[in-house]
């Protein structure tokens, strides 16, 4: 007698249900990608919180300028130190658009007022308030922010060759209309403040925010020239007090 294994078609129709239902919880809990997760879009180099706002003393785009050290006013030692930082800006030269190269052209006795001339010497400019223990001072000959020549000039309580290497990087910033950025986060920036004086700050040279900052910087002077800080000043109210602690300054006329 032939057996035939029937099944009742209730039991069917469970199984049916069942798979049907098992169907459906695989589709909740592995629901197909329609779309793909946003970020929100952030910033990474927000003025002020990462980056420097810009707008000062700038080398004309693609400046080959020539760099001079007093040599009476430093230790031989101490002349690789201030090199390095020159370096370090040449290296972002591309990357920032500027294309303004720094060479060393040697030591001399006295600061050289030739185009595109940056004569590096110390000089008594340390500020308790600000703890700024640098300046960079400039001329231009058409009065706006283009540089003709500058002077950086460095505190003689600088003597720690890692502070003196993080205030010459800082000073070059402000060589590419970078002002200060005391709210920046530590290392967002060359431009921040040196929390305390004469130690490394540990910045050795430009970063990706910086870099940023001076792209935008020289975009903006394809279009638009500013006035020489200076002028700009004199513009502003008497009882305005400026917002940069250590607003580059400009060399007399010799
Ligand atoms: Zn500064």
């Amino acid at each position: 007698m032939k057996t035939r294994s029937l099944q009742p078609p209730a039991l069917k129709t469970d199984l049916t249900v069942l798979c049907v239902s098992l169907i459906l919880l695989a589709a909740v809990c592995n629901p197909p990608v329609f779309s793909q997760t946003r970020e929100p879009t952030v910033s990474p180099c927000k003025v002020g919180v990462r980056a420097p706002a810009f707008g000062f003393w700038t080398w004309a785009a693609n400046s080959q300028v020539k760099v001079f050290i007093l040599a009476a006013h430093f230790k031989t030692e101490e002349i690789p130190v201030l090199l390095a930082p020159l370096e370090s800006w040449n290296a972002v030269a591309e990357a920032s658009s500027s294309g303004v190269k720094f060479t060393y052209a040697g030591s001399v006795s006295e600061p050289q007022y030739c185009e595109n001339c940056l004569t590096i010497m110390r000089g008594k400019v340390y500020e308790k308030k600000t703890r700024h223990a640098t300046k960079l001072q400039a001329y231009s000959v058409h009065a706006d922010q283009i540089i003709s020549y500058a002077e950086v000039v460095i505190d003689p309580i600088i003597t720690n060759p890692e502070a003196l290497k993080n205030a010459m990087v800082h000073e070059l910033g402000h060589n590419f209309g970078l002002l200060d950025c005391f709210s920046c986060k530590d290392r967002s920036t060359v431009m921040n403040q040196f929390k305390v004086i004469n130690f490394s700050n540990g910045m050795e040279a430009p970063t990706a925010c910086d870099i940023s900052q001076v792209k935008a910087a020289y975009e903006e002077l394809k279009t638009h020239v500013r006035p020489s800080p200076m002028v700009a000043k004199v513009m502003v109210d008497e009882g305005e007090e400026p917002v940069d602690d250590d607003t580059p300054t400009v060399i007399p006329l010799p």
